[in-house]
């Protein structure tokens, strides 16, 4: 508990102090509990110590660890690699999937949505990094597909979610949160119906407050909240590790 509540104090210190030097309010930006392979009781802590937003990766996951938390009312977001098969049971405990990437699976999405007759909000995740290990739709592919998402009405688009260059060269890394903030700008001047562009969900642990700078509204942070994780990053990230 106490490394957590510690984590979290210097966390919040964090994005005030990135608030601050961009001239933002910080209720302008919430923390999201970047949750693979934390076990449901270090996420109950934190959730306990005032947190109130999941983002979990693996479907495999979601249902235990949801299950455990539910009496604490946390707004669970999925922000992993999501597959055509598994979208029955993220609808089933995410309220907001933040990684719709590519026609297929809006598609069954829709699908699914209608025959359920439910409705569910998404961001878009983006490539900016061009990385090819990385998910997301390229960038220069983005409006096409906010038009094609935008048609499918049980699905309502808030925002764009994209995970940076993984580097310590800093200008490397804002590139990829500035090139997801001019393309928010120009879907909104598109003004299509159904799309809200309100949302910007970039930085994590070692990046936050260059995307705070750049206009994130959700920031993801798992390691400098729970932790190093014991499996390398390219396990959730990598297509054919995940499907195991
Ligand atoms: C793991 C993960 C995070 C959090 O990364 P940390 O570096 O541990 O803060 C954020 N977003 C996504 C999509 C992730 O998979």
């Amino acid at each position: 508990m106490d490394t957590i509540q510690h984590n979290l104090g210097i966390i919040h210190k964090r994005i005030k102090a990135a608030c601050q030097k961009a001239g933002r309010n910080t209720s302008d930006v919430r923390l999201l509990l970047a949750t693979k392979t934390v076990d449901s009781n270090r996420i109950k802590m934190a959730l306990q110590l005032g947190e109130s937003l999941v983002g979990e990766n693996k479907v495999q996951e979601l249902k235990q660890k949801c299950t455990d938390i539910k009496e604490l009312n946390p707004e669970v977001h999925f922000i992993g690699h999501l597959q055509t098969n598994k979208v029955k049971e993220v609808l089933k405990w995410a309220s907001c999937i933040q990684s719709i990437d590519r026609p297929s699976v809006a598609e069954k999405l829709h699908q699914r949505l209608v025959f359920e007759q439910k409705e569910v909000d998404v961001f878009i995740q983006v490539n900016t990094s061009f990385e090819d290990s990385k998910f997301g739709i390229e960038p220069d592919k983005v409006i096409e597909f906010v038009k094609e998402v935008a048609q499918y009405k049980n699905i309502h688009i808030k925002g764009l979610m994209t995970i940076g260059l993984l580097s310590s060269e800093s200008n490397q890394v804002r590139k990829c949160f500035r090139l997801l903030r001019q393309l928010q700008e120009e879907i909104r001047e598109l003004n299509l119906p159904n799309v809200e562009m309100k949302e910007l969900s970039m930085g994590m642990s070692g990046d936050l407050e260059i995307a705070i700078e750049e206009g994130a509204t959700i920031v993801r942070v798992g390691t400098a909240i729970f932790g190093e994780r014991i499996y390398p990053d390219s396990y959730y990230w990598n297509e054919k590790e995940t499907v195991k």
